[in-house]
């Protein structure tokens, strides 16, 4: 057999890039201009390979590779797991991000949905805001960056809209200077259950599969991917599945009728137009690949009778969202389920963790969240954040909104990092430190 030298064989193996998690180091000698090899690395994380047994596909068992150990894990980049890890990060603990795409923001940047709603309720002659700490914080950095935001304001009559370059910027720099440990291109496909309590997860990579082991985990995915691997109680939902897009190129004024050209932008001559679609499974692979072939197509036809029309021949597609627009699959059965009636009563919730703005059905009242929606009736150590809390079917659609998702994000990293602080389960945590801590941070409590 021919003798490999070291840089052979490590070739031999496909290992041509930067090893998993900075473990390799880049040689200094190219190959050929722009590639290098690596060295350091000493195992596939990737395993043996799966096998046919009477038809069936077999997964060896076998030992996963730790990547990392952490206090605090947060599963999924959005707005909620964005939010969760600065909360949890500025509480003092070591905390690590990981997130399946490239960017941060999930559907806020990603997804192009580009204004924050349920940010304020309506006052005497001008708004009043309500969702106040981290949440507020990102928005006022994305407000000072040229083209960051418009209408973002105390008391101001309209919503904030963002642009989402800008956001993924400010997401990416805050999270670097609080110094949150940063995992990004990892897909989180299953959670490390010790009993009841969830000690980490596993999650894929283009290195093969690895392990991240935590104090404390919390599921900001928006689908509840890490509850519902843990074994956690959920409800699954069918909702609209849009294709958010943004034309370039608009001109100023009031567009033609039935002519949907979509909202202002930061940037003028730039709309983003908003997709209903079709209602769906959001979990259901057939679902989510017609939807996004179906949605590209819809907004190609629309593109085209744009262009047909006189004064609009030079609008141009900007660019098509990458995430698609899933708005709910699975929401966690909590300890408390956030429901429309006790809203419109106004109910007070002795273990309140934000006070949002209000929404159409909400009545211009406010809407307090109570703790109990973040925590699993069983699983331990384990909060869930963002669009997939507990909340009954039309509270759902209150708590998917962006300001909503800050505030439930805000919360879970704030509990998170008691929890490992106070050595608790977070169903366990201090309810009046907990609250102590999000005013601290900044969070309006009512
Ligand atoms: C079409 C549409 C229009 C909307 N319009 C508005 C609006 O006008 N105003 C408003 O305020 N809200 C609106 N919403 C709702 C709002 O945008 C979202 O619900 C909210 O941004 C969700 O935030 P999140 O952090 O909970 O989830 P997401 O934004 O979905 O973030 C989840 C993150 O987790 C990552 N992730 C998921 N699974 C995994 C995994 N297994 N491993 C690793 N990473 C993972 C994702 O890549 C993503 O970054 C709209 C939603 C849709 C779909």
């Amino acid at each position: 057999m021919k003798h490999l030298n070291r840089r052979d064989f490590i070739r031999a193996l496909g290992f041509t890039s930067l090893a998993a998690g900075g473990m390799g180091r880049v040689l200094a000698d190219p190959i050929h201009e722009g590639s290098q090899v690596v060295e350091g690395i000493t195992a596939s994380a990737r395993g043996a390979a799966a096998f046919l047994e009477d038809g069936k596909v077999i997964q060896p068992r076998r030992e996963v590779p730790v990547f990392r150990d952490t206090d605090v894990l947060v599963v999924g980049g959005g707005t909620a797991g964005v939010v969760a890890a600065l909360a949890a990060r500025r509480a003092g603990v070591n905390t690590t991000l990981v997130e399946r795409y490239g960017c941060f923001g999930g559907l806020w940047t990603a997804g192009l949905v580009l204004i924050v709603l349920c940010t304020h309720v309506p006052g005497e002659g001008k708004r009043t805001k309500m969702v106040q700490g981290i949440g507020d914080e990102i928005l006022a950095r994305i407000h000072s960056q040229k083209h960051g935001a418009i209408n973002y304001s105390a008391d101001g009559p309209h919503d904030a809209t963002t642009d989402p370059e800008v956001t993924k910027y400010v997401l990416a720099r805050m999270l670097r200077e609080e110094g949150v440990d940063i995992v990004l291109h990892s897909w989180v496909t299953n959670a490390i259950l010790d009993g009841d309590a969830v000690r980490g997860v596993l999650f894929e990579s283009k290195a093969g599969c690895m392990a991240i082991r935590a104090k404390v985990v919390i599921d900001a995915t928006g689908d509840g991917d890490v509850f519902d691997a843990a074994g956690a109680e959920s409800i699954p939902h069918v909702h609209r599945i849009g294709l958010v897009h943004r034309l370039g190129n608009v001109p100023e004024g009031n567009s033609p009728e039935g002519l949907n050209l979509g909202g202002a932008t930061p940037i003028p001559g730039v709309r983003w137009v908003n997709m209903q679609g079709p209602q769906g499974d959001c979990l259901d692979v057939p679902t989510l690949t017609n939807c996004e072939l179906d949605g590209r197509e819809a907004i190609w036809n629309k593109l085209k009778q744009i262009q047909e029309t006189p004064g609009y021949e030079n609008v141009f597609l900007l660019d098509v969202a990458s995430q698609l627009g899933v708005r709910a699959s699975r929401t966690l059965v909590g300890t408390q389920e956030l429901r429309l009636e006790e809203t419109l009563e106004q109910k007070a919730y002795a273990d309140v963790i934000g006070v949002g703005g209000t929404y159409s059905f909400l009545k211009n009242l406010p809407c307090a969240i109570p703790y109990g929606s973040l925590v699993p009736v069983r699983v331990d150590n384990l909060l869930a954040s963002g669009r997939c809390v507990a909340a009954d079917n039309t509270m759902l659609n209150y708590t998917r909104l962006i300001a909503p998702c800050m505030l439930t994000g805000q919360a879970a990293g704030a509990a998170a990092a008691l929890a490992v602080q106070e050595n608790c389960t977070p169903r366990n945590v201090d309810v009046a430190k907990l609250q102590g801590l999000l005013k601290a941070q900044g969070a309006y409590l009512g």
